[in-house]
């Protein structure tokens, strides 16, 4: 399983999210704490982040501790709307550029902590790699990302083994699931965060339920039982 990020809120430097936190998803990527599917996060990373209402990415296909250039430029990049994610690759996918997360359709920025069987997502043309989440990606934008739930139900009805952790972001809002693995949220005065597991020892980070919907929005949080469930 990978591990992502995600932030809404003021505008903050993406260092102060991804690589200046304790277990930030830099230590992630070779000492994650709550990961139960891989030893460590070195086949990638990306950091996706809004640019007004542009979604903007800087990927890569090597591990994250090594990238002096990310981390010379990161202090100086600023965003309210952040999503963020280091790669553990499934076994059989490719480690390259366009496999690793965020995805995104100009609009939404997506990233896909997980495993999905090939066979039950349908044909997608517009998919930026073979990657299953690649795939799973291009399915989410064509189906509307409004329909996450919906979508993560019903995979998860026909792909038993799945996990289908996903985490979007448009800029003014975060939608994550969680279906099979770990998702915590912080409350901070200036924003919200979502990750795969706590970058910090807050006491205030909140473990999210399995098999639920996250929404922040300027309004609020909500966390709804995906369906089969209520
Ligand atoms: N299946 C995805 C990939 O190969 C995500 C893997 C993961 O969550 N570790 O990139």
């Amino acid at each position: 399983m990978c591990r992502h990020l995600g932030w809404l809120g003021r505008d903050v430097s993406l260092s102060s999210l991804v690589l200046d936190p304790p277990h930030g998803l830099r230590t992630q990527s070779y000492a994650p704490r709550r990961q139960k599917h891989g030893l460590l996060n070195a086949d990638g990373w990306g950091v996706g982040f809004f640019d007004g209402a542009t979604p903007r990415r800087w990927r890569s296909a090597a591990p994250l501790w090594g990238d002096v250039s990310f981390e010379s430029v990161a202090p100086a990049l600023r965003s309210h709307c952040v999503v963020a994610a280091v790669r553990s690759a499934t076994v059989s996918m490719p480690i390259e550029v366009s496999a690793t997360a965020p995805f995104t359709d100009g609009r939404w920025l997506l990233s896909h902590n997980g495993i999905v069987d090939r066979r039950v997502l349908p044909a997608a043309p517009a998919a930026e790699s073979v990657c299953d989440s690649a795939v799973l990606a291009a399915l989410v934008f064509a189906r509307g990302v409004d329909a996450l739930g919906d979508v993560v139900a019903e995979l998860g009805a026909t792909d038993p083994h799945a996990r289908l952790n996903l985490l979007a972001g448009n800029g003014s809002r975060l939608l994550a699931t969680t279906w099979g693995d770990t998702l915590s949220l912080l409350r901070r005065d200036d924003g919200v965060v979502l990750a795969s597991e706590p970058y910090d020892d807050d006491p205030g980070w909140e473990d999210m339920p399995d098999r639920h919907l996250v929404e922040v929005a300027p309004d609020g949080i909500t966390v709804t039982p995906l369906k089969g469930l209520r």
